[in-house]
């Protein structure tokens, strides 16, 4: 499976599913999002086994895609649920820091002929349909290139399809211009890229975030009654506690309680079928899916929803439940069967603009291009 295939899924309600299976990971990048560390609670591995066996070959999502934290710090488990997904007709994408290349060209003698990947990570990426990793220049003083670079070749080696998730301060950053180039130099065509902005501020600061995790008009001022959909809203995230929740968004994923319309279960507690009901069939994440949380509070908040709108996109979102009028007026638009071709055509309209597209619209457009090379064909 190539990144542009994970791409054109992403609008699509449903279609996928991402698992935070761990918040712990031996890095420590100065932007990380999730602000990971070693000492992060343990998943409750039991209850994302159990979730993921509730796929079933008639109702599955398309993609499942394990993040963390480092995924691969659990490489057993890894495999189990890749293997489990794969049953019902589910693929997997991982995305790792890749910190068992950490001391690549940094002692001497080098990795060696059975190669960086240990074993056990081995047969986790041999389970996996998808291996991206992550790359910029935080996470450059913790793992070498030429670590990240050894490693992907040897998931090409493998057959598994791997592309890089890159981050730079915006388009004009010298190393988006100078990481993309080596890729390419490296590998040709074989490993796609997704590029994304983030500030160069501290670790755990909010604003560390890629762009894509702030809203599809994260700067960008913005007349409130046009409607500016937010395609984050599509795939559920099962947060490290088990929680799912309805977006990336790293407010929604890390703070308790969940505002009750970005709350779609528990892994523990829930089935896959019940979560894509949820997620599909909710007039508010329709809404927000199809016009956008400001529209929603410019037209129907009234004066008393100014403040929450002018607090931000997402964060006018993750109050829409303090504006009862905001709510209604969503239940009003995407209730029923209306309501859900609503959701469907604005999905479709999305997936036919294509992934590159889409990257253009969330990511760092200039490199938007680079989602869509071929890769392997695998
Ligand atoms: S590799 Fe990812 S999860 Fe780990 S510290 Fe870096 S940004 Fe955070
Ligand atoms: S908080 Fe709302 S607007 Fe922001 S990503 Fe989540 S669903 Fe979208």
């Amino acid at each position: 499976m190539e990144l542009a295939q994970l791409m054109d899924l992403r609008p699509q309600p449903a279609a996928g599913l991402l698992m935070m299976l761990t918040r712990r990971c031996p890095l420590r990048c100065a932007h990380c999002s999730t602000g990971s560390t070693m000492t992060a609670a343990e998943p409750d591995a039991g209850n994302l086994l159990r979730f993921t066996g509730s796929f079933t070959s008639a109702d599955h999502p398309e993609t499942l895609l394990l993040t963390g934290g480092e995924p691969l710090l659990l490489p057993e488990l890894t495999a189990e649920l890749a293997g489990l997904a794969r049953a019902a007709g589910t693929r997997t994408a991982l995305l790792t820091g890749a910190f068992f290349a950490r001391d690549v060209g940094r002692t001497p003698g080098g990795p060696g002929a059975r190669g960086v990947l240990p074993d056990r990570i081995r047969r986790a990426v041999d389970a996996v349909d998808h291996f991206s990793v992550s790359l910029d220049a935080f996470h450059e003083r913790e793992v070498p290139r030429a670590g990240v670079f050894r490693v992907v070749r040897e998931v090409l080696d493998a057959g598994t399809a791997a592309s890089f998730h890159l981050l730079g301060t915006g388009p004009e950053d010298p190393y988006l211009a100078d990481v993309t180039t080596a890729v390419r130099r490296e590998f040709g065509d074989r490993v796609p890229m997704l590029v994304n902005s983030v500030r160069p501020v501290g670790r755990a600061a909010a604003d560390a975030r890629p762009a894509a995790n702030r809203g599809p008009a994260a700067g960008v001022a913005h007349d409130p009654l046009r409607a500016l959909p937010c395609s984050m809203a599509a795939w559920p995230v099962v947060a490290d506690d088990g929680t799912v929740v309805a977006c990336c968004n790293q407010d929604t994923v890390d703070r308790r309680p969940v505002p009750p319309h970005l709350l779609l279960g528990h892994a523990g507690e829930d089935d896959w079928p019940t979560v894509r009901r949820r997620t599909t069939g909710s007039p508010v994440l329709r809404a927000v899916r199809t016009v956008g949380p400001t529209r929603l509070l410019a037209r129907h908040g009234g004066p008393a929803a100014q403040a929450t709108r002018d607090a931000g996109y997402c964060a006018g979102c993750r109050a829409l439940g303090e504006h009862p009028e905001a709510v209604a007026g969503a239940e009003r638009l995407a209730s029923g069967p209306a309501g859900a071709l609503l959701d469907q055509r604005a999905a479709r309209r999305q997936r036919e603009a294509g992934p590159v597209a889409y990257v253009r619209r969330h990511g760092c457009a200039p490199y938007a291009d680079l989602v869509a090379l071929p890769g392997t064909g695998s």
